[in-house]
C-alpha cells in the first residue's frame, strides 16, 4: 500500500510507494568512467591553473599551518586547498579541494583527514559570514557527474548568498513558532528507532520518516547548535559523515550524491546535514505537486545501510 507521509514540521509531503518497493541492488547503477588526473586543474602541480588560493592547509612536521597564495605564488604540498571558482556563480564562490589525491573521496578519508575537512568547512563558513553582504553560506558537495560535479577531483563548494533563501526562511519561521526546537524533537523521536543508521553520544544519522528520495540520510547533532562553527570537537562529526558515506558507497556501488549543510547564524536554527543519493529522477508528478514518490521505504533503507559493515568507532 502506498502511504502519504508528512514532513516532521513543514507542509511537505511524500508518497512511500510500498508495493513498488525494490531491493537495494535494484538501485545499483553502472558508472561511466570520469576524466583522469592528467587534465585535472585541482591536482597538485597544477595550482597555476586555478586562481590564487584563499586558504591552504598544510603540515610543517606535525604542525598544521594555514596560508594563502601571496604575490601570485602558489603554495605547494597542501592537504586541503581553498580557492575562488574560475567561473563563479556568485561573488565569493569558492572551491575546497579536499585532498591532493585525485581518487580519494571523503568516504575513504582517515579520521585525521575527515576531521581536517570539517575544520576547513567551519573556518571558511566563519570567514564568509564575516562579510556583511553574506546572509547565507551554501556549503555542498556534488559527487559524480550526474550529481552536478563537472570535475572529478574530490571537492566541496561554498557559495556566499546575499539573502536568506526563502526555503530556509520558511523553515526558520516554523522553528521559531514552535514551542521547542523541532529538530531537537526529531532527535528524540528517531533516537534508537528503526530508521537509525549511525548513532553515538553526539550525532545521529537516520533515514527521515518522510524520505523524498531512496536512501536519503539526515545527520543531526544531538545537542542544539545552529552551525558547524559552534562545534568544539569536530572529530565525531567527521567520522559520522565519513561512515555514512562509506556505507552508501559500499551498499550501492559508489552512487552519485549531493550533501548539503543547512546552517544559520541564528541561535534558533538547528544544524543539519542532508545526504541525497541520485538514484531516482524527479518526473512529471514531482514537478507538478512537489510531492515525491519514493519506492524505498526509509525503514528498509536504514536497515540495509545499518547492516553494512563500515567503521563505526567514534
Ligand atoms: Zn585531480
Ligand atoms: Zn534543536
Amino acid at each position: 500500500m502506498s502511504e502519504i507521509r508528512k514532513h516532521y514540521f513543514l507542509e511537505k509531503y511524500c508518497v512511500i510507494a510500498g508495493e513498488r518497493s525494490k531491493r537495494p541492488t535494484d538501485f545499483v547503477k553502472e558508472r561511466a568512467p570520469e576524466p583522469g588526473p592528467e587534465t585535472c586543474s585541482f591536482c597538485p602541480g597544477n595550482e597555476d591553473l586555478t586562481p590564487a588560493a584563499t586558504a591552504v592547509y598544510r603540515y610543517e612536521g606535525k604542525k598544521l599551518v594555514i596560508q594563502k597564495d601571496e604575490d601570485n605564488k602558489r603554495v605547494k604540498d597542501w592537504e586541503v586547498r581553498c580557492f575562488p571558482n574560475l567561473y563563479p556563480a556568485l561573488p565569493g564562490h569558492e572551491i575546497i579541494a579536499e585532498t591532493p589525491d585525485h581518487e580519494k573521496h571523503p568516504s575513504d578519508f582517515t579520521d585525521d583527514e575527515i576531521t581536517l575537512l570539517m575544520q576547513v568547512y567551519s573556518d571558511r563558513t566563519t570567514h564568509h559570514l564575516e562579510n556583511n553582504d553574506t546572509q547565507y553560506v551554501s556549503l555542498f558537495r556534488n559527487h559524480g557527474r550526474d550529481a552536478g560535479a563537472s570535475l572529478s577531483h574530490p571537492h566541496t563548494q561554498l557559495i556566499p548568498v546575499p539573502f536568506v533563501p526563502p526555503m530556509i526562511m520558511q523553515e526558520l519561521t516554523a522553528i521559531e513558532e514552535a514551542d521547542r526546537c523541532p529538530y531537537c524533537d526529531i532527535v528524540e523521536r528517531e533516537s534508537g528507532g528503526e530508521r537509525v543508521i549511525i548513532e553515538n553520544d553526539y550525532w545521529i544519522v537516520f533515514a527521515p520518516y518522510c524520505s523524498r528520495l531512496p536512501f536519503e540520510m539526515w545527520m543531526l547533532p544531538k545537542k542544539h547548535v545552529s552551525s558547524i562553527t559552534a562545534i568544539g570537537d569536530l572529530a565525531p562529526m567527521g567520522k559520522a559523515l565519513r561512515d555514512a558515506l562509506l556505507k552508501l558507497k559500499t551498499l550501492l556501488n559508489n552512487p552519485t550524491y549531493n550533501y548539503m549543510f543547512f546552517q544559520m547564524d541564528s541561535s534558533s536554527y538547528h544544524l543539519n546535514i542532508r545526504i541525497e543519493p541520485k538514484l531516482s529522477i524527479a518526473a512529471g508528478f514531482e514537478k507538478n505537486t512537489d510531492v515525491f514518490i519514493n519506492t524505498m521505504p526509509p525503514e528498509d533503507a536504514a536497515r540495509s545501510l545499518r547492516e553494512i559493515d563500515a567503521p563505526l568507532k567514534i
